[in-house]
């Protein structure tokens, strides 16, 4: 098993997940060159999680979930977090470097569950 961060987390700038993670594994994109291809949230590394849960009551969206109790409506988002293992090169914690500035803006429309 391991811990998911799904569309619910897009834009969001609370961050108080990442400052618990005991494993620092709660990563963002950030692309060598170039904007990201992926939705401006975290993410998590599956190989990474011990799934200790400590994430979970710091998110004020809601959006951490075990990837076996994710809602249906939500599933894409455990694959989404899976790109971490194809491309970890690409990803990065906060605690470790600065986040640069949240600049793309998602319509409400994304946070929709048929998003
Ligand atoms: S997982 Fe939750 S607390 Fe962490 S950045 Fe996303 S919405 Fe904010
Ligand atoms: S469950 Fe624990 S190890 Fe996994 S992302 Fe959340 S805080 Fe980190």
């Amino acid at each position: 098993m391991t811990f998911v961060v799904t569309r619910l987390c897009r834009d969001c700038k609370d961050m108080g997940c990442v400052k618990v993670c005991p494993r620092d594994c709660i990563l963002e994109h950030r692309p060598a060159s170039g904007s990201s291809d992926l939705p401006n949230q975290l993410f998590i590394d599956p190989d990474e999680c011990i799934d200790c849960n400590a994430c979970v009551p710091e998110c004020p969206w809601e959006a951490i979930y075990p990837d076996a109790d994710v809602p249906p409506e939500l599933e894409p988002d455990v694959a989404l977090n899976a790109i971490v293992l194809k491309r970890r090169e690409e990803f990065g914690s906060q605690r470790s470097a600065n986040r640069p500035a949240l600049t793309w803006k998602l319509s409400s429309a994304t946070r929709s569950a048929g998003d």
